[in-house]
């Protein structure tokens, strides 16, 4: 953005509310606070001030609050304001023009934290925990959000930096000091340090999935029999009535989905097709979907009939489950004569449950729990959480070091090592943005909301 424009948005929903947020960025600002609040406005950083907001023709619009907040101490580095009036869309509209013909921009979506990313107020990690936090669905993902604003995935990118430059340091001495003869033996300690590096950002590079699962939900398949009560059971748990129940065997044909939280977890459930033999086209249809999702979840519940003798399952679904992403329901506990199916696949843990009569939910919910938490192993700790963009770069960092050690141990020239050292090093830096690429920045901020 061109230094001498001021850019505004508004940064909360249009809609109607108690007050709405105008946020302005850039030189104009106390220029403006003072057209807005009349000739007696001269705003006074980080204090909030009650004004009778005055367009640009000295009629009055609204009694708002202002706060402004002067260069280098503002989330974007710029100069600051923040308008609060009233959450009426009409007035915000009336302010939103009168700040234009001022000579304000309305922002782009993202600009005020690309701003505070150029102005060097945040690292790129954390601009995209800016719009992880605002996206999160679950008290984990807001977690792991704040953590990464706070500068953690800058702090481990920072720490692997420096010790890379140890390493380099530690060989390089061989290309500046050669006539010292340093032993040939010193190089061990480079290498295991190298080979320790690599095992490290590859851990990294794993937790991507943790971080899919964090914002996107743990993908969970609903699969038993037809009527078994599967949509009964996805109707209960979300509180609505989604899928179609029916008695007639086969009525769910294609899979339905649905978002619920289990404990800080969020869930996306699929409800499929059931998993009898299919006697129609469509429905062979339905089941070839089954198998195509199943193929992407992560976690299933398997459902039983109580009143119903133990199902034969499809090889395609005995292939994916375990006891480690798989819980038995075994539903309708409430029918005379019920049965456990205790030995139906004892390996796995069996929750008894009556959807009708709501009986077993709360055993459900915290043995699924427990059961996530076991399956996906979700660190609880301080572990950084690095994104796909993060862990495509980091893979670029272990495989310019897995060349460096090969090479290392090869003998090759000081010279070639440090090279790819050095490739690692920049590939680590693009996690927290030191990179001069435009577009990626370009395609990165616009999948923010405006007015961030
Ligand atoms: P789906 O084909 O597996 O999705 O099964 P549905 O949810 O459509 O349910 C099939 C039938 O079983 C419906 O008539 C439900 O009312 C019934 N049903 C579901 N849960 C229970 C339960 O806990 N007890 C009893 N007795 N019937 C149930």
């Amino acid at each position: 953005m061109p230094a001498e424009d001021t850019i505004v948005a508004l940064s909360t929903p249009m809609g109607e509310s108690a007050v709405a947020v105008i946020r302005l960025s850039g030189p104009a600002c106390a220029t403006i606070a003072e057209g807005i609040g009349g000739a007696a406005m001269s705003p006074i950083p980080r204090q909030i001030k009650l004004f009778k907001y005055l367009n640009i023709n000295g009629k009055q619009i609204d009694d708002c609050i202002m706060t402004f907040f002067e260069t280098g101490k503002s989330f974007t580095g710029e100069a600051m304001l923040e308008i609060t009036p009233h959450g009426n869309p009409l007035i915000l509209q009336q302010i939103l023009e009168d700040l234009a013909a001022r000579g304000c921009r309305y922002a782009e979506p993202g600009e005020f934290t690309r701003t505070a990313f150029l102005n060097g107020k945040m690292d790129l990690s954390q601009a995209e925990a800016v719009a992880d936090l605002i996206h999160a669905r679950s008290t984990l993902s807001i977690e792991a959000a704040r953590k990464q604003l706070h500068g953690s995935v800058g702090r481990k990118m920072g720490e692997l930096t420096e010790r890379l430059l140890a390493v380099m340091a530690c060989l390089e001495a061989y290309i500046d000091f050669p006539e010292e003869d340093l032993p040939r033996e010193n190089q061990s300690g480079p290498a295991a340090d190298l080979h320790q590096l690599i095992a490290e950002i590859k851990e990294l590079v794993e937790t991507q999935h943790y971080n899919a699962v964090l914002h996107d939900g743990i993908k969970t398949m609903i699969v038993g029999q037809p009527n078994v009560g599967k949509s009964s059971l996805i109707n209960l748990l979300t509180g609505t009535q989604r899928a179609i129940v029916s008695d007639r065997p086969g009525t769910t044909r294609d899979y339905i989905s649905a978002f619920i939280m289990i404990g800080s977890y969020r869930i996306e459930l699929l409800d499929t097709a059931g998993l009898h033999i299919a006697s129609d086209e469509l429905e062979q249809l339905g089941m070839d979907h089954v198998i195509e999702q199943a193929e992407t979840a992560a976690f299933f519940l398997l459902v039983l009939d109580a009143g119903q003798p133990s199902p034969r399952l499809p090889k395609a679904l005995l292939d994916r489950i375990t006891p480690s992403n798989t819980l038995v329901v075994v539903n309708k506990m409430d029918l005379p004569h019920a049965e456990t199916h205790s030995d139906f696949m004892p390996e796995f843990k069996h929750v008894a449950l009556s959807v009708l009569d709501k009986q077993g939910l709360e055993v459900l919910r915290t043995d699924w729990q427990e059961a996530i938490e076991r399956s996906r192993e979700i660190p609880r700790n301080d572990g950084v959480i690095v994104n796909a963009r993060h862990a495509a770069a980091l893979q670029e960092a272990v495989d310019a070091l897995e060349l460096a050690a090969s090479k290392l141990k090869d003998g090759e020239l000081t010279e070639l090592v440090s090279a790819d050292l050095r490739d690692a090093i920049e590939s680590i830096g693009e996690v927290v943005g030191r990179v001069d690429n435009e577009r990626m920045l370009d395609s990165l901020f616009e999948q923010f909301c405006i007015g961030k």
